[in-house]
């Protein structure tokens, strides 16, 4: 540590959660009811009492892990009340003809919820559980790792507050990252190609239970659902290189034209948009990387510090509160930290590399108008709707089960083999065959020298 820390030595705070976003506010309610005292150090102000009154939040989507953990912490119920449920996206390609994707086979919505107002009911939570400590204005500088610290700057200065361990939820920027690379680990912190401007967008001309999505190639436009009956929006578009890209556009009349070409129907649906577009800050996306999560058993990263990701599959947040979870369960497994953290480490990594590898992909799934389908994509969808037990999108996945992350995407790879298999034996023509030769095929693939578990597609 820097040499004028020695400032204030605070008590031996047990646990200190660097960051009170919505992964840390999640680790510090699931750690303080078992494993004692909790003090979360978060650099912003307090927020505002009433976080409607700022008009505006990002939304995001709540999954299956989401939940879970949202259950185990006693606050789904609370949550559920400031939800929209959805039931799909509905893309909206320059042909006009609007086509909805439902998430599931069986209508099961994820979760559409301002993310400003979830994190308002975490943070009363944790305000009610004993045990936990919030300061706000409190920004970590630096983490000790040898004798478990860290340094803390506020109003007042610098100081060094002693704990027993820390765990670093501070963001996809993380200060307490670097102790890790200090002692060796890989972090890599990239920013996207992709900037978005958030854009408020007037209910009343979309449909309410999905999501709605522009898709150009070069730029998307996306509307959620709020309870209040509008849309929070978000323009995406590329921030360097050749129009349409921010810098190529630049702000004022150029922005607002640009959208308007690429998006004429939001373009006309939202009476300000051009002051919107020139009022609105354009935030950059990061997606960040890093080999190891954890030291011994005094420090541990969770969230976006250790896994930030592209926000196109919606498991940024869903991914962080799992995080907090398996966290948990390992330690609540084994009375000593070190194996508890190492084994976090172990169950998590491969997983977080997988979804954010997935949502980076899904961007551009999104992103480009449908192209036409391939044989391999129909039988891919057939395979899905005939073998219901058997296969699952990976999207679904993703959002309506706990399966790890790694082992939906080994299984989504062992699906593509299968269909190019199948159509290499049986001819393209098997894709629009009839669905008893189809299942004919399918099963005697499957059953003769390869099984569907062989192949993985269970
Ligand atoms: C456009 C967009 C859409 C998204 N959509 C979804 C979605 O649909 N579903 C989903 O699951 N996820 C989504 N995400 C991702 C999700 O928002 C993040 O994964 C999640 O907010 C990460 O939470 P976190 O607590 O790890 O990090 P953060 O939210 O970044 O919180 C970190 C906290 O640490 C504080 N902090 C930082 N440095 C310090 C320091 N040195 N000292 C003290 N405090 C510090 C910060 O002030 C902040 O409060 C989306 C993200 C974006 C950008």
């Amino acid at each position: 540590m820097h040499g004028n820390d020695s400032g204030r030595t605070a008590e031996n705070h047990e646990t200190v959660v660097v960051g009170a976003g919505l992964v840390g506010v999640v680790t510090a309610l699931y750690l303080a009811p078992r494993f004692g005292p909790v003090t979360l150090l978060e650099k912003r102000e307090a927020p505002r009492p009433d976080p409607g009154s700022r008009g505006r939040s990002l939304t995001v989507m709540l999954s299956a892990r989401g939940w879970r953990v949202l259950s185990d912490l006693g606050v789904a119920d609370a949550v559920r009340g400031i939800c929209v449920p959805l039931y799909g996206r509905c893309g909206h390609p320059p042909d006009g003809r609007a086509r909805v994707t439902p998430y599931s086979r069986d209508e099961q919505p994820i979760w559409s919820v301002e993310r400003e107002r979830l994190h308002r009911i975490l943070l009363d939570a944790a305000e009610a559980t004993p045990g936990v400590r919030l300061r706000f204005g409190q920004r970590v500088r630096s983490v000790d790792l040898d004798d478990p610290a860290v340094l803390v700057e506020d109003r007042h200065g610098r100081h060094r507050l002693r704990c027993r361990r820390i765990l670093g939820c501070d963001g996809a920027h993380s200060a307490t990252r670097a102790a890790l690379e200090a002692r060796g680990a890989r972090a890599e912190v990239r920013k996207l190609e992709l900037a978005y401007q958030e854009i408020d967008v007037p209910g009343g001309w979309l449909d309410r239970r999905t999501m709605h999505y522009w898709p150009t190639g070069d730029a998307m436009f996306a509307a959620f659902p709020m309870p209040s009956g509008d849309f929070s929006g978000s323009l995406f578009m590329r921030l360097d290189g050749p129009a349409p890209s921010y810098a190529a556009v630049g702000g004022g009349r150029d922005l607002y034209e640009t959208f308007a070409a690429h998006f004429p129907e939001p373009a006309a649906a939202i009476p300000d948009i051009a002051g919107q577009l020139a009022s609105r800050s354009v935030s950059t996306l990061s997606v960040v990387r890093c080999d190891r999560w954890v030291w011994q058993d005094a420090f541990a990263l969770l969230g976006d510090s250790c896994h930030a990701m592209a926000p196109f599959m919606g498991h940024g947040m869903n991914c962080g509160f799992e995080d907090a979870r398996v966290l948990v369960d390992c330690l609540d497994a084994t009375v000593d930290w070190a194996a508890g953290l190492a084994a976090y480490e172990k169950s998590r990594t491969e997983d977080a590399e997988a979804i954010s590898r997935l949502s980076y992909r899904h961007y551009f799934t999104m992103a480009n108008p449908p192209r036409e389908e391939t044989p391999a994509d129909v039988l891919r969808g057939r395979l899905l709707t005939l073998f219901p037990d058997r296969f699952s999108s990976l999207y679904e996945q993703c959002a309506f089960t706990e399966e790890s992350y790694a082992s939906v995407l080994r299984g989504d790879r062992r699906l593509d083999r299968l269909v190019a298999d199948l159509l290499d034996r049986h001819g393209t023509d098997l894709a629009s065959a009839p669905e008893d030769r189809v299942r004919a095929c399918t099963t005697s693939f499957t059953t003769g020298t390869a099984t569907l578990e062989d192949s993985g597609c269970s």
